[in-house]
């Protein structure tokens, strides 16, 4: 006599005589409808990409996401106009997205791989160069990284989520959870250990196991009451699109570090190019007061300028006197340092596409609960500095899908804790280690105090010159 009842492809445990209740009752047909077997909280990249990565299992699988994500499913991007939410991806985040059936979707058109990427220290001047060619133990280089606008990656996955499948993903947009709670006694059926899901539409979920890809204030990682630890940067991630004064075919992601944060500018394809700025909240609202002319200015003055000159742009707000006070400074710069010591001048920032957002370290102490996993920002929160949180998010989905893979294989409950243990106890070390160096190198490089700009300045130096060094960093950032 069965114990198991299969509602669709899930499972649910329950008794024979239960069995045959159920089966003739409408109840019975309520309770199958709500009840999944993986239900994901968060339609962002790494929700989008768990749900993608679970969709051969044949589980049954639901998600659920606040915004709309109809604009995204239909994006049909104008040629020359990029968004302003650009990520590098690393060769193995790529290699993920093609195993998993996404990339195939990518609109490669408006990807752009890099293969040099040069940083240095706004203070001392101090710099270090990263060569994919020098740097690959066989010297036939390959890309540091790919430019994809975040956008590009959504509609990737939600067109790979609309293909066929045996058990389609359910994909609830437009709402949101209002309220997650267990204890649910279903009549007779003991689902009272699964989490139910109210959503703001009305409807409620009940899953065997409920993913928080939820973002930096995941209402499921509340639920589960798994505390996350970190702190604020008192930064803010300035974002634009901008144009080039030419296409610069050499695909080089510049970066250079000044005392309030960092700036980095990151090559798309024809000439354009993405801004990330970190800088003081206090800069951060004053270039969003300028005008885009006198941001573009600014961003050339931040590449080139000396910190006293830079500072003193900075408290300047009108557009004209920005650009006289830039101008003859740059005219005393070398011209043979455009393009290799600086990056070719911005010329135009794209028209509402200046954005900031705060930028914080946070990290979970867990990433599982009793039917409960985190993923991506919902588990740690990093710096963009080296354009690692989304990766690290997609490292946590790939390991995720693979623990619950083979949890299917053995015969095992993939909602028991034993099993999403083996997901955290993998993923944990790599994103303690990953967030710690990020975080130390914010600290280190946020000051112009001498003796710290001395001793990092030597540090970068000697980094520069040990290939052997530079290999293993490159190894870690990309992920291969
Ligand atoms: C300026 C900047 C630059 C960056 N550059 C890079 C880079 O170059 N490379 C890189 O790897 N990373 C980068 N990152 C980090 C990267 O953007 C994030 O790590 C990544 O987007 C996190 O994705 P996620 O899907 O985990 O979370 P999110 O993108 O935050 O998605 C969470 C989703 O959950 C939904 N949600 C939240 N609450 C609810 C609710 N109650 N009900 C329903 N839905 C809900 C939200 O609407 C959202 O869509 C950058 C970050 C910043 C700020």
């Amino acid at each position: 006599m069965p114990f198991l009842r299969k509602v669709g492809q899930l499972t649910i445990s329950i008794g024979q005589r239960q069995c045959r209740r159920y089966n003739s009752t409408k109840k019975y047909a309520d309770i199958a409808k709500d009840v999944y077997d993986v239900v994901i909280v968060g339609g962002g990249v790494s929700g989008l990409t768990l749900a993608a990565a679970l969709k051969p299992m044949n589980l049954k699988v639901a998600l659920v996401e606040g915004m709309s994500l109809a604009s995204t499913g239909s994006w049909d991007p104008s040629f020359d106009v990029y968004s302003n939410r650009v990520s590098s991806i690393t060769p193995a985040s790529k290699k993920y997205l093609e195993q998993i059936g996404v990339w195939n979707h990518i609109d490669e058109m408006r990807v752009e791989e890099y293969e040099d990427m040069r940083v240095w220290d706004g203070v001392s001047g101090a710099r270090i160069h990263f060569d994919a060619f020098d740097l690959s133990s066989d010297g036939t280089g390959g890309a540091m990284a790919y430019m994809v606008e975040n956008l590009n990656l959504q509609h990737a996955l939600l067109q790979h989520l609309s293909e066929p499948a045996d058990v389609p993903v359910t994909i609830l947009d437009n709402t949101k959870v209002s309220e997650i709670k267990t204890g649910e006694e279903l009549d007779d059926v003991d689902l009272s250990k699964w989490p139910t899901l109210t959503l703001t539409s009305g409807d409620s979920l009940t899953a065997r196991l409920l993913v928080g890809a939820d973002g930096v204030n995941s209402p499921v990682r509340a639920y589960a009451g798994i505390d996350s630890t970190g702190w604020d940067y008192n930064q803010h991630g300035v974002v634009a699109s901008l144009k080039l004064e030419w296409d610069d075919r050499q695909r080089i992601a510049w970066q250079r570090f000044l005392p309030t944060g960092p700036i980095a500018l990151l090559p798309l394809p024809d000439g354009n190019a993405s801004l990330v700025w970190s800088t003081t909240p206090e800069h951060a609202a004053h270039l969003k007061s300028l005008t885009p002319k006198a941001v573009c200015t600014l961003v050339n003055a931040a590449f080139r300028l000396g910190m006293v000159d830079l500072k003193y742009l900075m408290r300047l707000t009108d557009e004209d006197e920005i650009k006289r006070e830039f101008e003859w400074r740059d005219e005393l710069l070398p011209v043979e340092a455009e393009g290799s010591a600086f990056p070719v001048r911005i010329v135009e920032l794209a028209e509402k596409s200046l954005a900031s957002f705060p930028l914080r370290m946070r990290h979970c102490d867990t990433y599982v609960g009793p039917r409960i996993a985190l993923v991506g920002d919902a588990a740690h929160t990093t710096h963009p500095l080296a354009g690692q949180g989304l990766n690290l998010g997609q490292g946590d989905v790939a390991c995720l899908a693979r623990v619950l893979e083979q949890a299917i294989a053995g015969g095992a409950d993939i909602g028991e804790e034993f099993v999403l243990q083996k997901y955290w106890a993998e993923r944990y070390p790599v994103n303690h280690v990953m967030l710690g160096v990020i975080d130390k190198i914010q600290k280190i490089y946020c000051t112009d105090c001498t003796p710290v700009v001395k001793l990092r300045s030597f540090g970068l130096e000697i980094v520069q010159n040990l290939d052997v060094v530079k290999r293993m960093i490159m190894k870690q950032a990309t992920g291969i």
